[in-house]
């Protein structure tokens, strides 16, 4: 018997583009004697359709595109998520939210999904939802004792009715080098490094633009090791690696167009440093109440202080991407690391029940 696996992507965020690569790349990775597969695209505007085909090279995020499929009416969605052929007999066994950033990855689709009653690769909405909000995040972290580095918040209202206070208040409790960031949000879209006030002006309008909530982080001068983090009551740790961007921080272009970063893995770091980072991941990951995987992204100063940057519950998962690459150098090989997510994805729904 096959496996009737349903693949969401696309999806509403800024990260929309992020997804149909990840979907083109898992699409192309699944053995086709263990699974059917069944994709459902979202598109920007929200909208659902049914068995649209990705074009495009999957290296390329630019010109990818899907091809037109069936749309699925607001109001037949449930029934659609919920019934695998056209007689409504039979259900999806799995579906895989391959979303990135707000609507998908913030546990709003879990949500959906767990209505449902549906098993689903991934993270549940209370961690989903913990760990797209950076200030929710970093605030489960402070109190689990992970080390991270200081950090304000403000909302889009507040910073209109004071705008000058906000600024006040990030400088004297942050200061700068500085980094500014909506809350909610993921591929370094809308963030910005600021170094004086005319810059982190530009910033907050800038983060506010893609979100109500922002954060604004003391800027670390550190190298950016990221680790694997796969299971659910007992989650094990890949590898580390090494992100090295060839411009000032990872922003968007560096991540998926520049293609000039340069991921070494396994990163260079004593035994110590893994040891302790292993032990932060896996901390990090029971404080926000993780399932299936995370990628757990760090910073290492020269002096050799840890901080946790951020978990992401659905991390770029490309083969080119650090996650699979991370675990690939770990043993466990791109359609393995699928199979594995969806294993976890069965049993985390039995224990649910
Ligand atoms: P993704 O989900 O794709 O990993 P993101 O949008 O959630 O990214 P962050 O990981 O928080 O964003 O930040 C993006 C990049 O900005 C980091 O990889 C790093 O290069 C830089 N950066 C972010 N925060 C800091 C900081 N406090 N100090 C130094 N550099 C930072
Ligand atoms: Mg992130
Ligand atoms: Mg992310
Ligand atoms: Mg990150």
């Amino acid at each position: 018997m096959k496996t009737k696996l349903c693949l969401l992507y696309g999806g509403k965020s800024a990260e929309h583009k992020v997804s149909l690569q990840t979907a083109k790349a898992v699409i192309g990775a699944l053995d086709a004697d263990k699974f059917d597969v069944f994709p459902i695209y979202i598109s920007t505007e929200g909208e659902w359709i049914k068995g649209p085909q990705l074009q495009g090279p999957v290296e390329d995020i630019k010109v990818l595109e899907y091809k037109e499929g069936e749309a699925i009416a607001p109001n037949a969605l449930s029934t659609t998520l919920s019934t695998a052929n056209s007689t409504g007999s039979e259900s999806y066994d799995v579906i895989f939210p391959l979303l990135h950033g707000p609507n998908g990855e913030d546990g709003t689709v879990q949500g959906m999904l767990d209505l449902l009653n549906l098993p689903y690769v991934g993270n549940g909405v209370l961690s989903s939802a913990a760990g797209m909000d950076k200030v929710i995040m970093k605030n489960l972290f402070a109190q689990a004792g992970i080390p991270q580095v200081d950090y304000v918040w403000f909302t889009r209202r507040t910073w209109e009715k004071e705008e000058d206070q906000a600024y006040e208040i990030a400088e004297k409790e942050i200061g700068y080098p500085c980094f500014v960031k909506p809350a909610n949000l993921g591929s370094s879209v809308g963030i910005s490094k600021c170094t004086n006030r005319e810059e982190l002006a530009v910033a907050f309008k800038e983060a506010f633009q893609f979100d109500r909530k922002i954060i604004i982080e003391q800027g670390v001068k550190a190298r950016e090791i990221e680790l694997g983090v796969l299971g659910n009551d007992d989650p094990q740790c890949s590898v580390a690696g090494e992100i090295v961007p060839k411009k000032d921080f990872y922003d968007y272009k560096a991540k998926y167009e520049d293609g000039d970063t340069a991921l070494i893995i396994p990163a260079e770091i004593s035994e110590g440093i893994y040891e302790k980072m292993k032990e932060i991941a896996i901390d990090s990951f029971k404080a926000l109440d993780c399932s299936g995987l995370v990628r757990a992204d760090f910073f290492l100063t020269e002096d050799g202080q840890i901080y946790m940057n951020e978990v992401n519950t659905m991390p770029g998962f490309t083969p080119f991407s650090m996650f699979p690459l991370l675990w690939k150098h770990t043993g466990v090989e791109y359609p393995q690391l699928i199979e594995k997510l969806v294993t976890l994805a069965l049993e985390r729904h039995e224990d649910k029940q």
